[in-house]
C-alpha cells in the first residue's frame, strides 16, 4: 500500500514548492499537454529504486484570520488525520511565529508522528535556523531548501524511515497470472454499479481477497478463460446511496488504486463530458506510466444525437490519450463489458511486452532514417542507439549527442514512431536520453 505523507504548515513556508520538488512528475512531456491537469494538492513521490509514498499539501492548516475553525482549515486537518507522517514545514529565514506555535499544538494533541523541516535555509546559517526551533521540541528536524532542491533526497530518507513497514502493509502475494485492474473515476460516474454488475454475471468466478489493511477489499475473477484481480474495491460494493459516494470519494484511495493495477479503468460519464475532476484523476494515472482504458459510461441514455456531440468531446478533449481505448460502455444493462474486457487484455499485453534490443535499435534507425531530427543553430542531435529498459510502461533509452537540443515534437514523433511499430496500443511509452556514445 502507498504510506501518505501530509505537509503541514502556515501559508508561504514553501510547502507547494517542497510539494513540487518531491512529486515532480518524470514525465514533464505528458504534462505540458492542454488537456491534462496537475493535482496541486495530491502526488506521488517515486525515489529511485525506492518506495513510493503519496505526498498530500494541506495548505493552510490554519488560516490566516479564521484560525483553526475554518474549512479550509479543516479539510488540511482531516488531511493530516489520514497521513502515516506528517511534515511540519516551517520558515527558516523568519524563525517561529505565532502560527507555526498553533499548528504545533494541534499536532501534539493528535499525536502525529512528526518531522520539523525547517526550509528556506539557502544562503543562511542553517544550524543557527534548526537551533532556533529546537524549543520545539520535535526530535527529528532537518535544514531544507526546496528552492535549490537542496536536502531533499536526505529528507526523503529520513521519510522513508519513520514510515510504517512496507510488510507490515503489503497486500496479499501477487499473483502473475492475474491482470491487475482498478476502476477509477470521480463520484458518481458509475464505479460501483460496474463492479455489481462484473459481480452478478454467471459467467465470472469471483471471490474476495482481503488486504491486511482496513478496508482495502481485491476481488479476483475471471473472464472469458482470463483471470483478473480488481484492485481496492472496497467502497464499491453494494453500495446503496448516491450520496455515499461523494463522501466515499477519496484522492489518497485513487493514487492507492493507481499504484498497485497494472491497467487503470477511467470511467466518465457520457452525459456530463469531461470534469476537471475527470482530468485530475486522468493525471494521476498518467504520472504512474499505468496503462489505461478510457470507459464511457452510461452511454445507455443518450440520445443518437447526444451521442455524436460525445464522440465529437472525446475526440477534442482526449486528443492528448488518443493512445488509450476508449470503449462506451453501460454498466447499468452490462452492455460494452466484452469489448471493455479486450481492451483491458490489450493495453496489458503492449504494457508488459518484452523488446529485444536489436529490434528497438531497428526501430530507432529506421525513425531517423525517414524523418531525422532537425538541426538547431547548424548542428543535429544525433541519435546513436537505443535498448529496452522494461516494461510497465514500456521504456526506452536512446543513447546519442547533442540530446539537449531535442524538441519535444520530435520526441513525440518517436514515440508515435514506436507505438506503431510494436502495436503498441493502451499503455504509456517512455523515453530516457542519455548523452555520450
Ligand atoms: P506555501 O504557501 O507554504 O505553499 O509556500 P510556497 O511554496 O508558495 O512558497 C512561498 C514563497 O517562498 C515563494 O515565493 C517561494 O518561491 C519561496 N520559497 C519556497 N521555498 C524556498 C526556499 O527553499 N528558499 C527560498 N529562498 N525561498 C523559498
Ligand atoms: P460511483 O460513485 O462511481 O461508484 O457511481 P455509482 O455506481 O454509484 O453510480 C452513480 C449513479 O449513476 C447511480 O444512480 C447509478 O444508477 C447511475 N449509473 C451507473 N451506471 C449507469 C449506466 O450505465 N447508465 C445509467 N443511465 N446510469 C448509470
Amino acid at each position: 500500500m502507498l504510506p501518505l505523507v501530509a505537509l503541514v504548515g502556515r501559508p508561504n513556508v514553501g510547502k507547494s514548492t517542497l510539494f513540487n520538488a518531491l512529486t515532480r512528475s518524470r514525465d514533464a512531456l505528458v504534462h505540458d499537454q492542454p488537456g491534462v491537469t496537475r493535482d496541486r494538492h495530491y502526488g506521488v513521490c517515486r525515489p529511485e529504486g525506492k518506495r513510493a509514498f503519496a505526498v498530500v499539501d494541506t495548505g493552510g492548516i490554519a488560516g490566516e484570520d479564521e484560525g483553526l475553525a475554518g474549512a479550509t482549515a479543516r479539510q488540511a486537518r482531516a488531511a493530516a488525520e489520514e497521513a502515516d507522517l506528517v511534515l511540519l514545514i516551517v520558515d527558516g529565514r523568519e524563525g517561529p511565529s505565532a502560527l507555526d506555535d498553533e499548528i504545533l499544538d494541534w499536532l501534539r494533541k493528535s499525536a502525529k508522528p512528526t518531522l520539523l523541516v525547517v526550509n528556506k535555509t539557502d544562503g543562511i546559517d542553517a544550524e543557527a535556523a534548526l537551533a532556533e526551533f529546537a524549543r520545539y521540541g520535535i526530535a527529528e528536524m532537518l535544514a531544507i531548501s526546496s528552492a535549490h532542491r537542496r536536502g531533499i533526497d536526505t529528507l526523503v530518507e529520513r521519510v522513508l524511515e519513520r514510515l510504517p513497514e512496507e510488510g507490515a502493509i503489503a497486500e496479499p502475494d501477487e499473483d502473475p497470472s492475474r491482470v491487475r485492474v482498478a476502476f477509477i473515476g470521480r463520484p458518481n460516474v458509475g464505479k460501483s454499479t460496474l463492479v455489481n454488475r462484473l459481480l452478478g454475471e454467471e459467467r465470472m468466478i469471483a471471490s474476495e481477497v482481503p488486504g491486511t489493511t482496513r478496508d482495502s477489499v481485491s476481488i479476483d475473477m475471471e473472464r472469458d478463460g482470463r483471470r483478473y484481480r480488481l484492485v481496492d474495491t472496497a467502497g464499491l460494493r453494494r453500495k446503496s446511496r448516491v450520496d455515499e459516494a461523494v463522501e466515499k470519494f477519496s484522492i489518497v484511495k485513487t493514487l492507492q488504486a493507481i499504484e498497485q493495477c497494472q491497467v487503470a479503468v477511467i470511467l466518465l460519464d457520457a452525459s456530463e463530458g469531461i470534469t476537471d475532476q475527470d482530468a485530475t484523476v486522468l493525471g494521476h494515472a498518467l504520472d504512474a506510466g499505468r496503462a489505461l482504458v478510457i470507459a464511457v459510461n452510461k452511454w445507455d441514455g443518450l440520445s443518437e444525437y447526444q451521442r455524436q456531440q460525445a464522440e465529437a468531446l472525446l475526440t477534442r478533449k482526449l486528443g492528448f490519450v488518443d493512445w488509450a481505448e476508449a470503449v462506451r460502455i453501460s454498466a447499468r444493462h452490462g452492455s460494452g463489458l466484452r469489448e471493455l474486457f479486450k481492451a483491458i487484455h490489450r493495453a496489458h499485453a503492449s504494457a508488459t511486452r518484452e523488446f529485444g534490443t536489436s529490434e528497438v535499435n531497428r526501430a530507432l534507425e529506421m525513425a531517423c532514417q525517414s524523418n531525422p531530427p532537425p538541426s538547431v543553430r547548424g548542428h543535429a542531435p544525433k541519435l546513436r542507439y537505443a535498448h529496452p529498459a522494461g516494461n510497465n510502461p514500456p521504456t526506452f533509452v536512446v543513447h546519442g549527442t547533442r540530446l539537449r537540443t531535442l524538441g519535444d515534437s520530435y520526441k513525440r514523433y518517436l514515440e508515435n514512431f514506436f507505438r506503431k511499430r510494436f502495436s503498441l496500443v493502451g499503455t504509456p511509452v517512455r523515453f530516457l536520453f542519455k548523452e555520450g556514445a
